[in-house]
């Protein structure tokens, strides 16, 4: 996808600060994070969202990357959340499948503010 600002960081083409890569999925430091640790997965491959024919295989990979990111960040113990905003009503911005990691903090019981 030429004008997708993910694709492009998949694409080395915008710079990002990469907490884990690898041929499949890459994960790098949110531009605006949301708590003391805020990391975005991201599969290379474009889907605009999770409704966007996303195989099981790619998910897998996902929730792989997702452990490892848990482990380079110290989360593994003191926990985290996962968020994939999908269309409109989540405001998700970047049409690019993404999963938020939030944490180093309580984040509260809430799901949402
Ligand atoms: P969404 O609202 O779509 O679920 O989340 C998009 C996220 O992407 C936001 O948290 C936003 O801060 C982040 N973001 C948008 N553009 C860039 C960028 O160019 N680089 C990085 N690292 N994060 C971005
Ligand atoms: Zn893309």
């Amino acid at each position: 996808m030429d004008d997708c600002i993910f694709c492009k960081i998949c694409a080395g083409e915008i710079p990002a600060t990469v907490v884990y890569e690898n041929d499949q999925v890459i994960a790098f430091e949110d531009l605006n994070p949301q708590a003391p640790v805020h990391v975005l997965v991201v599969p290379k491959e474009h889907h605009a969202n999770l409704l966007d024919d996303v195989s099981a295989a790619e998910l897998a990979e996902v929730v792989a990357a997702i452990g490892e990111v848990a482990r380079a960040k110290g989360l593994s113990d003191r926990g985290f959340r996962v968020i994939a905003n999908t269309g409109a009503d989540a405001g998700q911005t970047v049409e690019h499948l993404h999963f938020h990691v939030l944490g180093g903090e309580p984040l509260g019981e809430g799901l949402i503010p």
